[in-house]
């Protein structure tokens, strides 16, 4: 019923941009599981990706580097965040 030839279309259209790719990464292949990529997705996109959902798996690499930055950014400003409130409790806080 040409079920695999849709399913072979889904495997190269990105999660996140809906755009059609010829190279993706699998979210739940090697690499994705290696890079984390569902916990960023749900962390930073507020989107769930479920392996039983019926969307696609897959990413394109402009949308992983912007995860991938996404993430950065996010472990800068909680290092800062975690540095601010240890110099703050430090001081007392005037109380
Ligand atoms: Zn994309």
């Amino acid at each position: 019923m040409g079920s695999l030839e849709r399913a072979m279309l889904c495997g190269f259209i990105c999660r996140l941009c809906s755009e059609m790719h010829r190279v993706v990464l699998h979210i739940y292949g090697d690499e994705g599981i290696r890079l984390c990529v569902s916990e960023k997705i749900s962390r930073y996109l507020s989107i769930n990706v479920s392996q039983s959902d019926p969307l696609p798996k897959t990413i394109c690499s402009n949308c992983l580097e912007r995860l991938e930055n996404q993430h950065k950014l996010m472990v800068v400003m909680e290092r800062a965040s975690n540095l601010l409130k240890s110099r703050q409790g430090g001081q007392g806080c005037g109380h």
